[in-house]
C-alpha cells in the first residue's frame, strides 16, 4: 500500500460523482481508503457553496484538518469543489495556508500532479491511471447498485441568486463515446442504474458537432447490456422538450421520472431570479409530461425568502406545488452569494420568516406526499434492489419514480427488479413484500 486517503463529500450529486473519480485515480496508484480525514496521507474536502450553511461546514472541516497537520506535516490537505471555483483558489491559499492543492469541480488531476510531485510518492507511476478523465474502471467496494454520471459540466443560465455558473463555469458537454466508456466501465462494476447529471441537464449537446441530444444520449444509455434503468436530473422547464419527454414515455429502462424545480410561484419573483419561464410555463410543461407519462414522479426545489418575497407571494408558491400535487420538493431558505446579481438586492425576509415559510412548506409537503403514496396502497410496483439492511431485515429499494421502498423477501435480489406489493405507504416511503 502507498498511503491513504479520505474525501469529505457535501453538496450535489456531481460532487459525488467526482469523489467518486478521485477516488478511482488515487486508488489506480496504490493509495487506500480510510474512514476518517485525520488519519489519511492524503486529506480531501470536496465542497458546496450553494448556500452558506454548507460552505460553513467546509470551513470548519478545513480548519480542524489544519490543527490536525500541525503534528502531521506530511499529510496532505486537498480543497476541491464549488469553495475553489475556477478563479477562488489564490484569495483561499492566502486565507488557508495549510492546504497544498486546490481543485475546480471536475478537476481532480491537479492532486494527482502534486503528490507525483513530492519525494515521498516519486517511485508512482502516474500510468497506472488513465489520465484521460473518467475512463478508468471504477472502484465499487461497497457494492453500490446506483452510480451518477456527469454529462454537461458548469451551467451558463445565471439564475440570479446561484453561484454556480461562477464556480463551474459555462456549461459544456462531455464527448458521448467518453460518457459511454464510463458507463461500460460501471456496469463492469455491478452498476445497474445511472442517473446523468447536468445543472441543465436537458442542454446536453448543444456545444457538440452533430446530431448529439439527451433523448439521443438516453436511448444510447439505455442500450447498454447490463443496465436496467436510466435517470437524468435537473431539467430546466423552458429547455426540457417534447422529444425528450416522448423517449422518457417510449424507452422502457428510462424511468419516469423528473426533477423540474420551479423555484418560486409568483411571475414577479420568477422574473427578478431570471429563471425564464412564468407560472403558466411551467404548468403547461407538467400537464405535457402528464399527458404523455401518467404515471410520472415530478420533484421539484423552491427558495423560500428571496429578496422582496411576500408573504402572497409565498403562498402563490405554495398553492402552485399543492394544485400540481407535485412529488418531493427541495425546499431551500434564501441565502446571498457572492458576485451573483440577487446578493445586490437586500435581503429583506428575515431569518425567522424564511424558517416559517421553510417549515409550512414541509408541511404542505408531507401532506401532499402522503396523499400521493397513499392511492399506490395495495398496488404492485417494480423495485431495484439496492441494499438489504441487516439490523431490520429487509431490502431497500426504488421504484421508477424514484419513490424509496422496504420490502421483505427471502432470497438474494441485491441489483435485482423486484415486483413488490405495498402494503403500507407514508409520505417518504413505502412498505410492502416481494410477490
Ligand atoms: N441547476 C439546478 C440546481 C441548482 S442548485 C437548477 O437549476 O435548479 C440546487 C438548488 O439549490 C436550486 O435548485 C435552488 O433551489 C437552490 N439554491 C441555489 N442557489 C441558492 C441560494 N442562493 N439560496 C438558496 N437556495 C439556492
Amino acid at each position: 500500500m502507498t498511503g491513504t486517503y479520505h474525501i469529505w463529500t457535501i453538496g450535489c450529486q456531481m460532487n459525488e460523482a467526482d469523489s467518486r473519480h478521485l477516488a478511482s485515480q488515487l486508488e489506480a496508484l496504490g493509495f487506500a481508503e480510510t474512514p476518517r480525514a485525520e488519519h489519511a496521507d492524503i486529506a480531501v474536502l470536496n465542497t458546496c457553496v450553494v448556500r452558506q450553511q454548507p460552505e460553513d461546514k467546509a470551513v470548519s472541516k478545513m480548519l480542524s484538518l489544519g490543527g490536525t497537520k500541525r503534528n502531521k506535516r506530511k499529510m496532505i490537505i486537498a480543497l476541491m469543489g464549488c469553495m475553489v471555483g475556477r478563479r477562488e483558489a489564490e484569495d483561499l491559499a492566502v486565507r488557508f495556508p495549510f492546504v497544498d492543492v486546490f481543485m475546480a469541480p471536475s478537476q481532480t488531476d491537479a492532486l494527482i500532479d502534486y503528490v507525483l510531485s513530492r519525494d515521498e510518492y516519486s517511485h508512482l507511476d502516474r500510468t497506472q491511471i488513465e489520465l484521460s478523465d473518467y475512463r478508468l474502471p471504477v472502484i465499487n467496494r461497497e457494492k453500490s447498485i446506483t452510480a451518477f454520471v456527469p454529462i454537461t459540466l458548469g451551467c451558463s443560465h445565471a439564475c440570479s441568486y446561484c453561484v454556480i455558473p461562477y464556480r463551474r463555469g459555462p456549461d459544456r458537454s462531455r464527448k458521448p463515446e467518453e460518457i459511454l466508456a464510463e458507463i461500460h466501465a460501471l456496469v463492469g462494476q455491478g452498476i445497474k442504474e445511472v442517473t446523468l447529471l447536468g445543472q441543465i441537464v436537458d442542454r446536453y449537446g448543444f456545444d457538440l458537432d452533430g446530431e448529439f441530444n439527451l433523448a439521443w444520449l438516453l436511448k444510447e444509455v439505455a442500450k447498454i447490456d447490463g443496465i436496467l434503468r436510466v435517470r437524468f436530473l435537473t431539467s430546466h422547464p423552458s429547455y426540457i422538450d417534447e422529444e425528450l419527454i416522448r423517449t422518457v414515455a417510449e424507452t422502457e429502462k428510462v424511468c419516469s421520472y423528473f426533477e423540474l424545480p420551479f423555484q418560486a410561484g409568483s411571475d414577479r419573483i420568477l422574473e427578478s431570479m431570471r429563471r425564464g419561464y412564468t407560472q403558466a410555463e411551467y404548468r403547461e410543461v407538467v400537464s405535457n409530461i402528464r399527458k404523455m407519462i401518467p404515471d410520472a414522479s415530478i420533484n421539484t426545489d423552491v427558495i423560500v425568502g428571496y429578496p422582496t418575497e411576500t408573504e402572497e407571494d409565498f403562498l402563490e408558491t405554495v398553492k402552485l406545488y399543492d394544485e400540481l400535487k407535485l412529488d418531493l420538493a427541495h425546499i431551500a431558505k434564501y441565502s446571498p452569494r457572492p458576485r451573483t446579481v440577487s446578493s445586490k438586492m437586500s435581503d429583506d425576509v428575515s431569518d425567522e420568516e424564511k424558517e416559517s415559510r421553510a417549515n409550512r412548506f414541509d408541511e404542505v409537503v408531507a401532506r401532499v406526499m402522503g396523499e400521493n403514496n397513499a392511492l399506490m396502497l395495495g398496488a404492485v410496483v417494480e423495485v431495484l434492489a439496492e441494499e438489504f439492511q441487516e439490523s431490520k431485515g429487509r431490502w431497500r429499494g426504488r421504484t421508477p419514480q424514484n419513490k424509496l421502498v422496504f420490502f421483505e423477501h427471502e432470497g438474494d435480489c441485491l441489483g435485482k427488479l423486484v415486483n413488490v406489493k405495498l402494503d403500507w405507504t407514508g409520505p417518504f416511503s413505502l412498505i410492502g413484500r416481494a410477490i
